[in-house]
């Protein structure tokens, strides 16, 4: 069986190291899914949802905010600015964090990086949807 030696970091440390199957990623040039053997690239990643099939066949879903992913024969690194595995996102925190970004946006202050705002919300909006994205996986599988 092909696997892919997986690890997806941040500033901060090794959010997953794990021998996958396949995964799903947001780039810049859309969202692409990756098997063993992919053809080597690197590419820019947007706010939001990873998806990752185990070696045990369980999907890890994560929420990650930007970076980069190369993709080399066997082996995949995401450098991501952050990234959360969605069973450990904190989605009370990240609604909060979206609530007040919106509102900062909606002020329309001359003083506030409008960029810089977006993105903030673009971010807590992929935690969200990968906590979501994850509860709705779990649901279905117990019924
Ligand atoms: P907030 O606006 O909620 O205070 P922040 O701007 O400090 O968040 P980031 O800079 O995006 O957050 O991330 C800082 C660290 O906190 C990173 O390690 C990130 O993974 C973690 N983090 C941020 N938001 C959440 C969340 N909702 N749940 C779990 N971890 C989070």
């Amino acid at each position: 069986m092909s696997i892919i030696h997986f690890e997806i970091v941040t500033p901060e440390k090794t959010v997953l190291k794990e021998e996958v199957l396949q995964l799903t990623v947001p780039t810049k040039m859309g969202e692409i899914t990756v098997l063993p053997n992919h053809i080597p690239l690197v590419a820019g990643l947007m706010p939001g949802v990873i998806e990752i099939k185990t070696s045990d066949n369980k999907i890890e879903t994560m929420a990650v905010s930007g970076g980069f992913i190369e993709v080399l024969p066997d082996k995949v690194v995401i450098l991501a600015d952050t990234a959360e595995r969605a069973a450990d996102i904190d989605e009370a925190r990240a609604k909060e964090a979206r609530k007040r970004a919106e509102t900062l946006m909606a002020e329309k202050r001359e003083d506030v990086d409008f960029s810089a705002v977006q993105a903030k919300i673009a971010k807590e909006l992929a935690r969200v949807k990968a906590v979501r994205r994850h509860r709705n996986r779990n649901i279905i599988k117990t019924d």
